[in-house]
């Protein structure tokens, strides 16, 4: 496939058909958003409510991964952890030993680079161009199309699935080779822990201080205590609408994902000999939070300090 294929424009009848596998929290605003695109979606997930849901919204639905790859040119995925992603696209029965050479698969699951990198040598040997392109920006950036992409793989494929990219995402970011996508977004989520438990850290003591939750917000949102959480993500429950911690911590980007993250992050220091005491610490408190918590969103990290904020 040439880039003039994925490049086609709205009214161009050679748009890419694309298959779409894991249809979560993520996956399905992704979905839906290159569906209004214009894009011929085929979709598959182990769960037939996430499914039914992409079939309203006009995509077709497999009952296999294969099967939802059958006329793609292109496959994106979005699934939970390294398992799924190998287990959809390496061994025999697995997705890249059933797609046509010059597939364009792009892996949006956050991973170990490592994991990522032999997922992609794989694809190479069959002339399949993969790319390891995990996201930032959460559901809402999920939903308005805005997420950042960082991309790790060769040059040719990047420009080829930027068009698409672009349908789902405000910034792309080409890192480099394969994995440096998930490297950058590792280092990227390791920050953002600290910053949430830092931040609820931060509001449950002014809170227990005397002061109003949103107006401590407020003021810090204003100083230079800033940061993404306080501006998007507040997780106090009622200080700001349309996020998860004023619905009870539903949705959003799970604790065990945020946990997940983490823990790529302490692998990669420790296998590369970097010291990361404050991601260190950020580990150690979302591996004691989602003992219990882990399907709520990464947010609750708040109910440490105030077990009521779950209620
Ligand atoms: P999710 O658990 O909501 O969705 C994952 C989906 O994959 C589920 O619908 C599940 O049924 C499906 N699935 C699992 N195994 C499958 C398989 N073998 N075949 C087909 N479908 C399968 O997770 P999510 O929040 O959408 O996150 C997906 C990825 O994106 C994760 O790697 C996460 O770390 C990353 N991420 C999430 C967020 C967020 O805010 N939620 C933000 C950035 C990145």
């Amino acid at each position: 496939m040439n880039t003039k294929d994925l490049n086609a424009t709205d009214n161009d009848t050679t748009k890419p058909n694309i298959a779409f596998i894991g249809l979560g929290n993520m996956g399905a605003p992704m979905a839906e958003n290159l569906l209004k695109a214009g894009y011929p979606l085929s979709v598959y997930d182990l769960s037939e409510d996430a499914t039914q849901r992409l079939q309203q919204a006009g995509a077709s639905v497999a009952d296999s991964p294969k099967d939802a790859a059958r006329h793609a040119q292109v496959v994106i995925s979005m699934l939970p952890a390294g398992k799924h992603v190998h287990s959809v696209y390496l061994g025999d029965s697995g997705l890249l030993a059933n797609l046509p050479k010059d597939t364009l698969v792009i892996d949006s699951s956050t991973i170990a680079a490592a994991d990522a990198r032999l997922v992609a040598e794989a694809a190479s040997k069959l002339g399949i161009d993969f790319l390891d392109a995990p996201v930032s920006g959460g559901t809402g950036g999920a939903i308005a199309g805005t997420l950042t992409f960082i991309v790790g793989g060769s040059t040719d494929a990047f420009a080829k699935a930027e068009p698409i990219l672009a349908v789902m995402g405000k910034n792309i970011f080409h890192a480099g080779e394969h994995g440096a996508g998930q490297v950058a977004k590792i280092c990227n989520n390791m920050l953002l822990g600290i910053l949430m438990a830092g931040t609820a850290e931060a509001i449950n003591l002014g809170v227990k201080n005397g002061l109003d939750p949103k107006v401590l917000s407020d003021i810090m949102l204003q100083s230079s205590g800033r940061n993404w959480t306080l501006e998007v993500y507040n997780p106090y429950p009622q200080v700001m609408g349309n996020v998860p911690s004023s619905n009870g911590y539903q949705g959003g980007f799970m604790s065990k994902l945020m946990q997940k993250d983490l823990n790529l992050a302490m692998q990669t220091a420790e296998d590369t000999h970097v010291e990361t005491p404050m991601g260190a610490k950020a580990t150690e408190l979302y591996a004691a939070h989602t003992v219990e918590n882990g399907d709520k969103d990464f947010s609750s990290i708040m109910a440490r300090h105030d077990s009521s904020v779950l209620t």
